[in-house]
């Protein structure tokens, strides 16, 4: 690579801030002008694009969280007595559901919380719903807002910091 200031052949360019413009530049050129900023390193394109993406992982991030399902509470009994009206033991429905016996057992007693494989498998094979949506349960949602940070807590934080 070029320096774009001297000319000279260099392995390692960084990016200098020289009257006004961003230049590739050498080493021994570098001493020169100024640390761009990262809008002024990537170029303006580059910048917008990247601005542009971040906004857009924010947004479809904050779709997900409102979409969002929980495990209903009650979960193990729901698929006990879903089995249990099946007619299956715990080693046919594990089967059913390639999982294994105590993994089964383990949900039905709410010792362990199914996963979002699991929670699909169990709720397409017993036909039941194991999820529900966060927005119908008024007293999850005022328990998130409440654990939100607020411009005050947001503002020490940032006073924090500096
Ligand atoms: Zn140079």
């Amino acid at each position: 690579m070029l320096c774009e200031m001297c000319g000279a052949e260099s392995a390692l360019l960084t990016s200098r801030k020289i009257s006004g413009s961003v230049l590739q530049v050498c080493s021994a050129c570098s001493d020169s002008g100024s640390e761009p900023t990262h809008r002024e390193s990537v170029g303006h394109r580059v910048y917008v694009a990247q601005t542009l993406q971040k906004r857009n992982m924010k947004t479809r991030y904050r779709e997900i969280e409102t979409d969002e399902s929980v495990l209903v509470s009650d979960y193990g009994v729901v698929v006990r007595l879903a089995r249990e009206k099946s007619g299956l033991d715990h080693a046919t429905l594990a089967s059913n559901i390639s999982e294994k016996k105590s993994i089964v057992a383990s949900v039905e007693s709410s010792n362990m919380r199914p996963n979002e494989k699991l929670i699909k498998k169990l709720e397409n094979f017993l036909k039941i719903k194991l999820t529900e949506n966060v927005e119908s349960n008024p007293e999850l949602n005022s328990k998130k807002s409440s654990k939100g940070l607020t411009m005050g807590d947001l503002l020490k934080q940032a006073m924090k910091e500096n």
